[in-house]
Order: structure tokens, then sequence, then C-alpha cells
């Protein structure tokens, strides 16, 4: 039977591996919309590779070129935030949530209020929005898959078990590129030294995120909405080796793990074909030839985002969305030369404390607005 497809963000690292997967099985998948910011000559490419119905870019004046990168196909083309909502907005099967930053919050709720199944590898969309998209999909029956890859080996290890039995959620953490590096050294880390990971291959942000370790800490607070335990109930590990991709204890005393490649083929595999299972091209996992696993307490002293994002989730309300935008534009300022690494964490503490909306948030609204805000006097705070 074929199904249906959309992929928001299909022009980065996680998009591509979704069309890597769908193309291994094209009798399998009917693309409906591949969405990009502005890539167009790729995103017309894989358009064009998959047979997909509609490509967007959320950049308007990206338009054009997407345009006369398709004429003379039948692809649909449309540009703007709009045209992002409306592709999220067309019934399909399955919604792959891959766009990165709070920028794919509005077409993930689209996708969200629509019902249906949603692979979100977005984690900052459910950061900056949680209780919001929570309910939301509560409200109306969406199926929310978690393809970040330790959110969905959690998934895979609560698979038939009672919440209520859980006592404790381990996620894991490589520790980056810069898990072994000084205070002082990661003081002058530079960009291309930050998103050299040693396992994973991804995007520039949350390459850049891994190394700050606050990718673990978005994860953290991804954790909390995504699996009621309570925040004290989840822990942090650094597995440097990345084969166990997080780890359920039930109150038996029984742990139950999930293992598998650094690829992230394998999580957006499980999403794809959820509840069924389906190939990949992965070589089967060797544990001899692997040898060692070994595990070590998050650092942070030097490490201070879980911390933070502990500190976040638990004040709840605007501090986790505030959280991902002084993140958001910290990692970009680091990634153009404006600020060394070791400022990242430090500017994002202070924009947190500088946090004074004591309302909740409670639209999507409020949560753009928030976010907005919370960029500019990061922006303003970068540039002193
Ligand atoms: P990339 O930077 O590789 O790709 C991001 C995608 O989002 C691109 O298609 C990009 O389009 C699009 N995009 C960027 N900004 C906007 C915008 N303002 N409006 C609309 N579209 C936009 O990111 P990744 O694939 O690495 O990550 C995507 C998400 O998945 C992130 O939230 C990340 O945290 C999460 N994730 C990623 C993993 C990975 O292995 N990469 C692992 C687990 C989670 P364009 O090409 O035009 O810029």
């Amino acid at each position: 039977m074929t199904r249906s497809v959309t992929i928001l963000g299909a022009t980065g690292s996680v998009g591509e591996q979704t069309l890597d997967l769908i193309k291994r099985e094209p009798e399998a998948w009917q693309v409906e919309a591949l969405t990009a910011n502005c890539s167009a000559p790729e995103l017309a490419q894989m358009a064009k590779d998959c047979g997909a119905k509609l490509a967007v870019v959320g950049d308007e004046s990206c338009l054009p070129p997407l345009r006369e990168a398709l004429a003379g196909t039948d692809i649909e083309t449309a540009g703007g935030q709009a045209a992002l909502i409306e592709a999220a907005q067309r019934p399909v099967d399955m919604t792959v949530a891959a766009i990165v930053g709070c920028a794919g919050l509005a077409p993930v709720m689209a996708a969200v209020e629509r019902g249906g199944s949603l692979a979100l590898a977005n984690k900052e969309a459910l950061v900056s929005a949680g209780e919001i998209l929570m309910s939301a999909a509560a409200k109306h029956g969406a199926t929310l898959l978690p393809t970040d890859s330790e959110h969905n080996a959690i998934f895979q290890c609560l698979a038939g078990n009672d919440i209520d039995e859980v006592r404790s959620i381990t996620l894991t953490a490589s520790g980056g590129p810069l898990r072994t590096w000084s205070t002082e050294q990661l003081a002058e880390a530079t960009p291309a030294e930050a998103v050299a990971h040693p396992n994973w291959s991804m995007g520039a942000k949350i390459s850049v995120d891994s190394a700050t370790m606050f990718n673990k800490g978005l994860e953290l607070i991804e954790a909390y909405y995504l699996f009621p335990v309570g925040l004290d109930k989840i822990r942090i590990v650094v597995h440097p080796q990345s084969v166990i991709h997080s780890m359920v204890e039930y109150r038996d005393g029984s742990t139950l793990a999930q293992l598998g490649p650094s690829d992230m083929r394998v999580p957006i595999a499980s999403c794809l074909a959820y509840p069924a299972r389906m190939e990949t091209p992965m070589a089967p996992l060797d544990l001899a030839a692997i040898g060692t696993l070994s595990f070590e307490a998050p650092d942070e002293e030097r490490f201070p985002a879980t911390r933070l994002a502990r500190q976040a989730a638990a004040a709840g309300g605007a501090m986790p969305a505030t959280l991902n935008a002084a993140n958001e534009v910290a990692v970009e300022a680091f990634l153009d030369g404006q600020i060394g690494f070791s400022r990242i964490s430090a500017i994002v503490e202070e924009i947190m404390a500088s946090c004074d909306h004591a309302a909740p948030l409670t639209s999507l609204e409020d949560v753009l607005a928030l976010d907005a805000e919370m960029r500019a006097r990061t922006r303003a705070l970068v540039e002193i």
C-alpha cells in the first residue's frame, strides 16, 4: 500500500536521510510536499527525483529560482510562511518535521492540528511550546513519533509498558567533539572544531548544540514534555560511543535500552514504518568490534547547558522558549565568528536571568511573540 508523506526541512540533514529511505522503497511512498528555507536548486532536484507534488521555500525571495528550476514540470511551487503552513496542512499519512529551530513551530502546529502522524525531529518546536503542542496533539488526535534518536529509543523502550511503572529515564549523550577539553581550551574553540562531531553527521546548529551540551539540554526538556514521568526521573549520562541511544528503568530494577548505529536513518525508519519495521541499509551492530561501552557523569562546570535546561524545565512558563531563543541566536553568532564558544552558555544564562515573563504561554502566538522578543534581547547582548 502506498503511503503519502510530506517532509518539512527536506534539504537538511534529517530531510535528506528521510528521502534516502523513501527512495529505497519508491513503490511504498507518494511524496506530497517538500520544503526548504532557501535552498531552491537542491529542493527542486529532490522534488524531481522523488516525484513530489509541491515544493515550498519559506523565504519568499527564493521562490523565483525555485520556479525557474521546476519550469516545465507539473510540480507546484510556493513561497513564504503561509505557504509552509499550507504545505503542512495538506492531508498525508506521515509528516516529517525536520526544520531547524523555532522557525519550524508554526508548520509543526499546523500538522498537529490536522491530526495524523508526525515524525518530530524539530526539537526546538517542542522545547518552545511543549505544553501547547502536547495538548494540541491530544485534542486533535495526532500521533507524535519522536525522531530524535534518544527520544525514539525511549519511545521504543516504553512500548507495551505502563509509564507509571518507570523509575527513571536516562538520556545518553556522546559529549560532543570537545568533551575532554579544558575550560581554557573551550574558550578558544572554533566553529570548525565545534561542528566536527565524532559520531554523528548533522546540520551546523545541532552540531554546535552537541558541543556545548545544549543539545542534551534541549533533549531533557523535550523528554520532559514527551514522557510525563517528572523532571526528577530524567537523567543524563555521557556515553561517548553513541551505541546505546537511551534507557528506561522500571520499578522492578529492569532497564531496557535501545542500541543501534549512530545513523539517523534508524530512528527515522522506526517513525516512517511505525508500528511496523522497514529495512535500512546499515550494517548489523557488531558489539565485539566496538568492544567497549563507557559511561561518565556530565560535567556541568565545563558544560553548564544541562543545568540551565533543567532550571528552564523546572521553571516552565516562558523559560524553555527563552532558553531556546537565546541559544539559537548565540549559536548563530558563534558560527558567524561574533562570539567565542564559552559565551554561548553565558549568554543563555544571562537572558534566562532577564526573563521577566510571569504569565504562562497559552497559545502559538504567545510563544512566537516571546521568541521574537528574546531573540532581539539576545542580539542586543551579542552586539555589545
Ligand atoms: P539542517 O540545518 O541540516 O536543515 C534544516 C532544514 O530546515 C533545511 O531544510 C532548511 O532549509 C530548513 N530551514 C532552516 N531555516 C528555516 C526557516 N526559517 N524556515 C523554513 N525552513 C527552514 O538541520 P538538521 O537536519 O540537522 O536538523 C533538523 C532538526 O532535527 C533540528 O531541530 C535538529 O535539532 C533535529 N535533529 C537533527 C538530527 C541530525 O542528525 N541532523 C538528529 C536529531 C534531531 P535550507 O536548506 O533552505 O536552509
